[in-house]
């Protein structure tokens, strides 16, 4: 059932965050947005890479066999098709709408390669880390077809995509404990508004990637491709988003862990002494066993 949220004061942006275009993978060419630098202000999320180019030079080469230890990957699909296969046996195409939601944990090998030769390739992955206590765990990985995401659906045309955690009285397709993940798609119609709840402790942010909203009660306006980190205001209960013209966004937020995070490439752990055992263990082919 839907039941819009309401909010009695709504955070406001703390600042925005073009991104940078980098190449990752064998030479796909995307926006960082939410770079190192943002990982400890952005706790629990260590990356969001956007993607989107209707040139195939700049995805054909897609992302071959490639390992991940300490974290979750979570791929967004908005247009195009994906192929995944990865060591526990799992595979799976992401076509437009859905999710796949990676559980690396202590180790996987996957590979993510583009399902076409041209046309456009559209889409987000969100890296979101996991707890010291979690990350040693198995890994697991499930695709969310675009089919099973539940949607709240308002009145005014405003469409609420829901991947995880929940909004407007809708349980998202994943839930996740301790990080407590939110994760949103929200089409808001011009001139539309929408309320979302969300934990003053946890960290938020969003990317608009159609259109542009404004933010808050003081309405400042984040454009298309840029991001806003949302401010923790211990007196605010949730974000106050309104639509000057037709608008699409990613909207996320998540309890931060509040542990050290050490990156090397694709292995997020605590400390740099479990860095070289990731690298130890993926060089002895035991990594992902
Ligand atoms: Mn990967």
């Amino acid at each position: 059932m839907t039941h819009p949220d309401t909010i009695t004061r709504s955070r406001r942006v703390e600042r925005q965050v073009a991104g940078m275009a980098t190449s990752d993978g064998a030479g796909v060419r995307l926006t960082r947005v939410l770079t190192q630098p943002l990982q400890g202000r952005l706790d629990p999320f260590l990356m969001l890479d956007a993607f989107r180019s209707d040139d195939p030079d700049d995805y054909i080469a897609g992302f071959p066999a490639h390992p991940h230890r300490g974290f979750e990957t979570i791929t967004y699909m908005i247009a195009g098709r994906m192929r995944h296969r990865d060591s526990t046996g799992g595979e799976g195409l992401l076509d437009n709408g859905d999710v796949q939601w990676m559980t690396a944990a202590r180790g996987i090998i996957h590979s993510e390669m583009p399902e076409q030769e041209d046309g456009l390739m559209e889409g987000f992955q969100l890296w979101l880390n996991l707890p010291a206590q979690d990350k040693m765990q198995p890994a697991a990985y499930q695709d969310i077809p675009s089919t099973q995401i539940p949607e709240a659906m308002l009145d005014d045309g405003t469409r609420v995509r829901v991947i995880a955690g929940s909004s407007q009285g809708v349980s998202g397709a994943v839930q996740r404990p301790v990080t407590e993940p939110l994760l949103l798609d929200i089409h808001l119609p011009a001139g539309r508004q929408l309320a979302q709840a969300l934990p003053p402790g946890h960290n938020a942010f969003l990317y608009v990637y159609r259109g542009e909203v404004l933010v808050g009660d003081e309405a400042e306006s984040v454009p298309t491709t840029r991001m806003a980190v949302l401010a923790n205001d211990p007196e605010a209960d949730g974000v106050a988003l309104t639509a000057t013209s037709d608008a699409r966004l990613l909207l996320v937020a998540g309890r931060p862990l509040g542990e050290p995070i050490a990156q090397y490439g694709p292995f997020v752990m605590n400390s740099q002494a479990e860095l070289e055992q990731a690298l130890a263990d993926y060089r002895d082919g035991t990594l992902a066993a």
